[in-house]
């Protein structure tokens, strides 16, 4: 059936999409193997699989929008950090669900995530939710939050220059094989702080030195070999800040020479061995209010020309690059007209909001068509991938319709099956096409 003849493309387009699995590019969830602070019977405090009512109501989104409303002679934030899980949920809850109304994104996520769990926002019985909660096993609760969300992979972000994460895959090389997750190396500190991750490579047993020779190149790469094969990982990444230059003479560029020399000489030739794409999250300024902790950092405008050139200059490496402001949206999208290697993704932490989903999703399906990536989820805590995916699957229809309404009232006519194909590269096969490219 040709969807021109049917009454509803907006029904037609919204299923297709609720129809469609989605691969997520980018979360930092991980598998009961790294240990599950919340669970109420082998609880291990330093794990990594954050769910549930206290996590969910303690993400650092709402801990930001938190200290928007109470004053320092009523919590301080010093006061804040020193409570319990807890009770640190118990005081959002009551600041901002309770004492205001939560219509903020990240308020208003949580109650479609208890929506769609079956539990009723209505109700506002935090204490009801915490016993369902605590009743779920972790593994199983797994399965049933990929079955609401749609997700059918869920890709990690694997933090090797943190002890935490480090000693556990070392202390057990299958703790990554879950097979409903992939791993992805992250590796920060090589890029934006050399000398502390020349420290640590040191003390590890790799042959570097802080004024970086041939030998310590090598030893890069020998260790990033290691963790890409230890960790199975699919692509390698980092977060960059706004400052972020590369490019001969690019104004800002000296102070990124060692992490230049290192992405360059080590990193991109480790990633270019393998076939795998190397991911650039650029535009994240780190504590701009560091008493608040993972709540204290923001996003500046960052520099599409450093990325137009390494595209440029390494023609066999893929990149997959988001980046934090709106203001940069528009460049980097033409920036992927002009090289293939160049995977546009995501609407990233302050731009993961409807209203700005829907104005960059545009601009991307008007620049570059059905060759992105409309979105990651970003999750801290597993729960969150039912409402981010709910949301900006909502946001994502209302785009598509406009779109293809266009095109079919020039006569085009869009069968079911190729709205289904689409949708298909959108939310799962272009990132797995570009693995594979
Ligand atoms: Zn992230």
């Amino acid at each position: 059936m040709s969807l021109t003849t049917t009454p509803d493309l907006a029904t037609q387009i919204a299923d297709a999409i609720d129809g469609q699995s989605i691969v997520d590019m980018h979360t930092h969830l991980y598998p009961p193997s790294f240990g599950t602070p919340s669970a109420p019977t082998g609880a291990d405090a330093n794990g990594l699989m954050l769910y549930g009512i206290n996590e969910l109501l303690t993400y650092h989104y709402l801990v930001a929008e938190l200290f928007r409303v109470v004053s320092p002679s009523e919590v301080s934030v010093a006061d804040f950090w020193a409570m319990d899980k807890t009770a640190q949920a118990d005081l959002i809850w009551h600041k901002l669900f309770l004492d205001r109304s939560p219509i903020s994104e990240a308020a208003r996520g949580v109650l479609t995530t208890l929506q769609k769990l079956g539990l009723d926002p209505g109700d506002r019985d935090l204490a009801g939710y915490r016993r369902w909660f605590d009743e779920q096993d972790p593994d199983k609760h797994i399965d049933r939050v990929m079955e609401l969300s749609h997700v059918e992979s869920i890709t990690m972000t694997n933090a090797v220059f943190d002890d935490n994460e480090r000693q556990r895959w070392l202390d057990n090389p299958a703790v990554g094989d879950d097979p409903r997750f992939t791993a992805v190396l992250r590796f920060d500190p090589l890029l934006c702080d050399w000398p502390a991750a020349a420290a640590k490579l040191a003390e590890w047993g790799y042959d570097v030195k802080v004024d970086i020779d041939d030998k310590t190149v090598t030893e890069v790469r020998r260790f990033l070999g290691e963790w890409l094969d230890r960790t199975k990982s699919i692509y390698a990444a980092v977060s960059l800040g706004p400052d972020y230059r590369y490019g001969e003479g690019r104004h800002g560029s000296a102070k990124w020479a060692d992490g230049n020399r290192i992405l360059t000489q080590a990193v991109l030739p480790a990633c270019a061995e393998r076939n795998l794409p190397f991911a650039m999250m650029i535009g994240s300024a780190r504590g701009v209010n560091p008493a608040l902790r993972d709540a204290g950092d923001m996003g500046f405008v960052a520099d599409v020309p450093s990325v137009t050139e390494l595209c440029r200059d390494f023609p066999d490496n893929k990149f997959f690059v988001t980046m934090l402001s709106r203001e940069n949206q528009h460049e980097l999208a033409v920036a992927a007209r002009k090289f293939g290697n160049l995977m546009v993704f995501g609407c990233w932490w302050f731009l993961n909001n409807p209203s700005l989903i829907e104005q960059i999703t545009r601009l991307r399906v008007e620049l570059l068509g059905v060759s992105f990536i409309p979105q990651h989820s970003d999750c801290r805590v597993l729960e969150q991938l039912i409402y981010k995916w709910d949301h900006s699957r909502t946001v994502i229809a209302k785009v598509l319709t406009d779109k293809y309404a266009d095109i079919a009232a020039t006569g085009w006519r869009i069968g079911e099956d190729e709205l289904a194909r689409d949708v298909k590269l959108y939310l799962r096969d272009n990132f797995l096409n570009f693995l594979k490219r």
